[in-house]
């Protein structure tokens, strides 16, 4: 990565160097036939500010034969942008064999001057045994070796590490070990994983997610990371948000092809469709039916135009987001597209993903954090402020008392809460502590209501069983590591749930053997 602007969860905003100009990440790479495009690349770049597209090295080779290293790929395509080239490991994916080896592979891409080439892989689809995929990881690793002369001696185009072991990730991992341990990394200037076309189309997002995090944690991050195969623009939020800074898709046209129509929240048949629900300019001029009544070339162009349009809204989506740090309310508001996607996002907001995430999350953000819900109970803010607590707070007394306030829904009126109550608790802190418990935070001392993120959030107020769950938790935590001798609960206002709320704190507390009180606060 060249500069990076900002970042969220694991996802940045930033800029790649490339040797026919900048291109901004994240970013979606169109996937554009060798041959025969409906939509050209230089149309693309002109449209949609696509300066970075693949095409496929094998495929050229099946069209045209063995460049002669006369014509690059960019006038064939008659693109001035960056072309990125594929080994033919897709097709391999999808065929099971192509009929070139990995050094005629390299020999392609280098003749035809692709600005990035990758090396030709064995992918490693989900139906394989483990031992089916174990042999082609190995065998990968054996073509890395064999690719590198070719590597060394052409620096002039930027070489990939591709990523095998799909959803396997302990061969990922025992990939990722071996490429380090022979020291075949310093030789790429960019990593792709690979083998995830299989897993989307399973809509196994648990897998996809879990291969996207493997590969990122165990790579460095100067270098960018690209996912070959991303589909659907509503997956793009959530490969953004595991590290993917670039990703390729041919699903624009794929689907145009089926009179498929994107949206950012599921896909329609065109015969389906009353109206265009999108104000693109193929929308803004055509209805389904007069789409349906064009010519098959006229059809495709045109529902491939608006698949486009909707792709790249998206990528702006996103890149919004980073730049304004509110990455996870976009998920949140994605993961609802799709169940399948619900539930891996559910998997990825329990908790288990908070550190991965901390990682690209600013320590402080200028907007405030909305929380519709449990969803975010985890976000990495949250849980970093939490840990912070944990670790850094120390009780001036052995008795607190928990205002338990939180049917407010926003720090503005805790704050006035604070003030209100000021006077009567300034007069006790020598005897006692206090702090607000907050429903998707914890219990949050006093001294830390104005400090970042606990300052700046709205909350919805509604507590629903999952978040009880998860603050019941959060309560024992805080009582474990603050073994406070006293506590005095003193619920300041009645909200939605609240007093199973209350009722629920009062059983930890009798659990952990910890005599408690119930007051009003004038009667502190
Ligand atoms: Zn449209």
């Amino acid at each position: 990565m060249d500069e990076i602007i900002s970042s969220d969860l694991h996802g940045r905003l930033g800029k790649i160097a490339l040797p026919k100009g900048d291109v901004i990440t994240p970013t979606l790479l169109p996937v554009i036939d060798p041959r025969n495009n409906l939509i050209t690349a230089q149309e693309m770049k002109k449209k949609f500010d696509f300066n970075l597209v693949i095409t496929s090295a094998y495929l050229y080779y099946k069209r045209f034969g063995m460049p002669d290293g006369a014509n690059s790929i960019h006038e064939t395509l008659g693109f001035d942008g960056n072309i990125m080239m594929d080994s033919g490991a897709y097709q391999v994916l999808v065929y099971g064999d192509v009929d070139i080896d990995p050094v005629q592979s390299l020999q392609i891409q280098s003749n035809l001057k692709a600005d990035i080439g990758v090396i030709l892989d064995v992918p490693t689809p989900p139906a394989d045994t483990y031992s089916q995929a174990k042999q082609k990881v190995e065998e990968t690793i054996r073509r890395i070796g064999v690719s590198l002369p070719h590597i060394e001696t052409h620096p002039e185009t930027i070489w990939t590490l591709p990523i095998q072991g799909g959803k396997n990730v302990k061969l990922i991992e025992h990939y990722l070990g071996e490429v380090k341990d022979k020291d075949y990394l310093s030789h790429f200037r960019f990593h792709a994983l690979g083998s995830v076309a299989p897993v989307m189309s399973q809509y196994d997002f648990l897998s996809l997610f879990s291969m996207i995090r493997t590969s990122r944690e165990l790579l460095p991050h100067n270098i960018p990371f690209h996912l070959f195969g991303a589909g659907h623009p509503m997956i793009f939020p959530f490969v953004v948000a595991l590290g993917s800074d670039t990703f390729d898709s041919a699903a624009y046209i794929l689907y145009a092809k089926e009179n498929r129509y994107m949206t950012s929240e599921g896909t329609y048949h065109l015969q389906e469709l009353y109206e265009l629900p999108c104000s693109c300019e193929v929308c803004s001029n055509w209805t389904p039916k007069e789409l349906l009544d064009a010519d098959e070339d006229t059809r495709i162009r045109n529902v491939a135009l608006h698949n486009l349009h909707v792709s790249y809204a998206e990528l702006k989506r996103i890149r919004v987001s980073l730049k304004d740090g509110n990455l996870w309310e976009l998920l949140v508001n994605r993961s609802k597209v799709h169940p399948s996607l619900y539930k891996a996002f559910k998997h990825i907001a329990n908790g288990s993903y908070t550190e991965f995430f901390e990682y690209g999350t600013p320590s402080t953000k200028q907007t405030g954090l909305k929380i519709s819900g449990e969803d975010s109970f985890y976000r990495p803010e949250y849980s970093r402020g939490r840990k912070r607590i944990y670790e850094r707070y120390s009780p001036n007394n052995s008795k607190i008392v928990i205002l338990i306030s939180s049917g407010r829904n926003n720090p503005v009126e805790i704050l006035n809460l604070r003030i209100e109550l000021k006077n009567s608790i300034k007069s006790k802190t020598n005897e006692m502590d206090f702090a607000f418990l907050i429903p998707f935070i914890g219990i949050l001392p006093l001294e830390l209501i104005e400090t970042y993120p606990f300052s700046q959030y709205v909350f919805s107020a509604v507590l629903s069983e999952g978040l009880l769950s998860k603050l019941e938790l959060e309560i024992e935590r805080f009582l474990e590591i603050f073994p406070y001798q006293e506590v005095v609960l003193c619920p300041l206002d009645d909200w939605d749930n609240s007093k199973v709320l209350i009722e629920n704190i009062k059983k930890i507390l009798n659990n952990r053997e910890i005599p408690f009180k119930e007051k009003n606060f004038r009667e502190l």
